[in-house]
């Protein structure tokens, strides 16, 4: 049984609201260091809509651009991030937490509404242990070499992912960019 539609939810301050009018296909807890910073905590816990079905009712968005092929929304009164989007990518991951009923959307084992997974999991914070028998994958295994190249914008000096992996990129290549999610 899907929650009633349409999904809606905000920023902290109320500046911004949005609607979704299709469910989710997908909740992620992404790991990188990207999502870290952008969310100041452990990792990201999004959920994945069609870009036709989200909206904004209220209020704009302004984007950061956190990557050469991605940006991340957010409120520029009160801070909230609300959405990550990939350039040219037909899909959407809203802040979990910024849905006004988050708990209708488990990210769970169980969870029967769609794909949830851990991604990412090669920066989790060490002493963080995942212990809900959610998949877990590493950046390598939902992108492609030069994507993942691409990410860090070393790709010229970069020979290879463990490359990529070892270095410390400031804006690291953390992040799942071109992913098949
Ligand atoms: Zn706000
Ligand atoms: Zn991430």
């Amino acid at each position: 049984m899907i929650p009633a539609l349409p999904i809606t939810g905000g920023c902290l301050c109320g500046a911004i609201r949005y609607q979704a009018a299709e469910p989710p296909s997908g909740g992620y807890f992404c790991h990188c260091t990207m999502c870290q910073k952008s969310y100041g905590g452990l990792f990201m816990t999004s959920l994945k809509f069609a870009s036709t079905a989200f909206a904004t009712v209220r209020g704009d968005v302004t984007y950061y651009r956190s990557s050469r092929i991605a940006e991340r929304g957010f409120c520029i009164n009160c801070g909230s991030p609300l959405v990550f989007r990939y350039d040219n990518v037909e899909n959407v991951w809203v802040s979990l937490g910024s849905l006004d009923r988050p708990f209708d959307w488990p990210l769970t084992a169980e969870a029967a509404w769609g794909e949830v997974k851990h991604v990412c999991i090669e920066s989790k914070v060490p002493w963080y242990s995942i212990a809900d028998g959610l998949d877990q994958r590493p950046l390598e295994q939902m992108v492609s070499r030069n994507a993942a190249l691409g990410v860090c914008g070393r790709s010229a000096i970069s020979s290879s992912p463990e490359d990529a992996r070892s270095t410390a990129a400031p804006f690291g290549a953390r992040h799942p960019e071109r992913t098949s999610r």
